[in-house]
């Protein structure tokens, strides 16, 4: 008999277990409390302007990656167009230069010489430990859970050329590798982005070089949510259900099992498995009322690292910005005055201009944004008053702006939309614990480490995303919803099997 299936949540997680699902046989239907899929990978119109909350690269977008044949089998290869940036990121120094991370390495490595001749040899040996990196690629075929001694010994010979870069790089972080370079610039440069997580791994900011120079993590012409429609298009051709308004408060339980869902408005769904690939937090804790942790996961939540909330200042401007380059992070600003943001007196900046993709702002316009790492307990407390939290966002549009129209010119006279989204509205749409972007630090676990897709004593229970795939991102969440439905085959003793459009 075919099994039922709910899952929590239409992210890219939630549709991913769905579309799998559905490949599969079983029968699956999805709750979502926003009106359209995606999740945080989406995107919103303002005045003729559309704002993209998160799309920098999706790695996976050539065969270079074995994430592509994921996107292929959820129909993102075959619906859209993907643009390889130049640039990964410019980041300012005090003196005035830049420092530009180009995908193309031989270009990276001179231009990092050039400004630092003395560090010449550290440059040498990290341009050849990128190099390296460009053809380590993980299989993805089959979930880690269900690897058997064979995989690991196949995966043993893949990494084995790798070790020694792993070793020298992979415990590295920011903080340790600046200190290595003699010239003061480029200490300030590879510092600046990462602000207060100055123990961010460095590796964290070699994978994307390498994945950039191998041009698999373009960006999809249209944007987030665009592509987040593209799935969901998938799942529905599959012959799934998502209901859209619908917030779960409650997962049913019946003698420690899961049997169904509880939405706000009373409705109850029953299914044979419940899946969760909402926010962790709120699925342990609100929906199972924390009946079922252990120290574990307890000490996760209690102690973990999470990637901080973000505040998004956009601006859709009528000005083409075609003598700028086509950058994937944007660019790293440094002030000479400070501004005050939620308490803090910040330095720089990180600025996003979409000139690369014209789908997002009438033709020669352009929407730029400001992508600033901020954090939760202050917007939280400052929402309390409505009116100050409006003041306060009325206030940063206004000096940002200014600080946009010093290096830019009459920009502010070319300003026809402003947005300004912070942490609270985040967690309004998505539900995001404390408004974190992608969930749990990796570093807080080690690299690659996962954690339970099940918890202790529930049984015909799951959770998906990005809350249990430590490092976040686009691939992870749809990684693991085709991983959960690979364990329930095994389980149902099937063969799992996938489909392209
Ligand atoms: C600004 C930003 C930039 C990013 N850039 C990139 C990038 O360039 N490349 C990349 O790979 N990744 C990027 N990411 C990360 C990536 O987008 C996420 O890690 C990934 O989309 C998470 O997917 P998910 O399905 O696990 O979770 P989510 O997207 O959070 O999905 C959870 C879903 O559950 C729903 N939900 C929550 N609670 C309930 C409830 N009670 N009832 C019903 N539904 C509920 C939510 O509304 C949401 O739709 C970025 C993220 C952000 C925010």
């Amino acid at each position: 008999m075919q099994k039922s299936m709910i899952i929590i949540g239409a992210g890219i997680a939630g549709l991913s277990a769905g579309c799998y699902g559905q490949m599969n046989g079983y029968s699956t239907r999805i709750f979502e409390m926003h009106t359209t899929p995606g999740g945080v990978c989406t995107s919103w119109k303002r005045k003729g302007y559309t704002i993209d909350g998160c799309m920098h690269w999706l790695v996976g977008s050539s065969p270079a990656n074995s994430f592509y044949r994921i996107w292929e089998e959820l129909g993102i290869m075959q619906k859209h167009t993907f643009i390889d940036h130049e640039e990964y990121w410019s980041i300012e120094g005090s003196n005035g230069k830049s420092l530009v991370l180009y995908a193309d390495l031989g270009r990276l490595e001179s231009h990092m010489k050039e400004l630092a001749p003395e560090d010449s040899d550290f440059i040498a040996d990290f341009t050849k430990g990128l190099r390296k990196l460009n053809g380590f690629d993980m299989p993805v075929d089959k979930a880690p859970e269900l690897t058997n001694i064979f995989d690991k010994v196949k995966m043993l010979f893949m990494i084995l050329p790798y070790l020694g870069l792993m070793r020298k790089w992979g415990k590295m972080t920011v903080r340790q590798f600046t200190e290595r370079f003699k010239n003061p610039f480029m200490r300030e440069v590879f510092l600046a982005p990462v602000g207060d997580m100055k123990d961010f791994p460095i590796f964290a900011l070699m994978m994307p070089l390498a994945w950039l120079s191998q041009k698999t993590a373009g960006y999809p012409i249209g944007g987030s949510l665009e592509l987040s429609k593209t799935i969901e298009k998938r799942y529905l051709d599959l012959g799934g259900k998502v209901d859209y308004k619908s917030p779960v408060v409650k997962i049913l339980v019946e003698d420690d099992k899961a049997v169904g869902i509880k939405l706000t408005n009373g409705d109850e769904h029953r299914a044979d498995i419940i899946i969760s690939a909402a926010d962790g937090h709120t699925t342990i804790f609100d929906m199972l009322e924390g009946k079922y942790v252990d120290d574990k996961i307890k000490g996760y939540y209690d102690n973990f690292s999470l990637f901080p909330p973000l505040l998004h200042v956009a601006y859709g401007v009528a000005r083409t910005f075609t003598e700028l380059p086509h950058s994937v992070s944007g660019f790293n600003l440094f002030l000479d005055e400070p501004i005050n943001i939620a308490g803090k007196e910040l330095t720089r900046l990180p600025l996003h201009v979409y000139n690369f993709d014209p789908s997002l702002a009438p033709k020669g316009k352009t929407v730029l944004k400001f992508m600033i790492n901020t954090e939760w307990e202050y917007w939280s407390e400052l929402y309390k008053s409505r009116e100050r939290y409006k003041a306060e966002k009325e206030r940063l549009a206004k000096e940002l702006l200014n600080i946009l129209d010093k290096r830019y010119p009459g920009l502010s006279e070319q300003v026809e939309m402003t947005d300004v989204a912070t942490p609270m509205t985040w967690v309004h749409y998505t539900g995001n614990w404390k408004g974190s972007y992608e969930g749990w630090m990796e570093m807080s676990l080690g690299f690659g480490k996962r954690m339970d897709k099940t918890l202790p004593g529930l049984d015909s229970f799951y959770m998906i995303g990005q809350w249990v795939e430590p490092g976040g991102g686009l691939p992870p969440a749809a990684q693991s919803g085709r991983n959960v439905i690979q364990i329930m085959c095994k389980r149902d003793k099937r063969k799992f099997v996938t489909t392209t459009p």
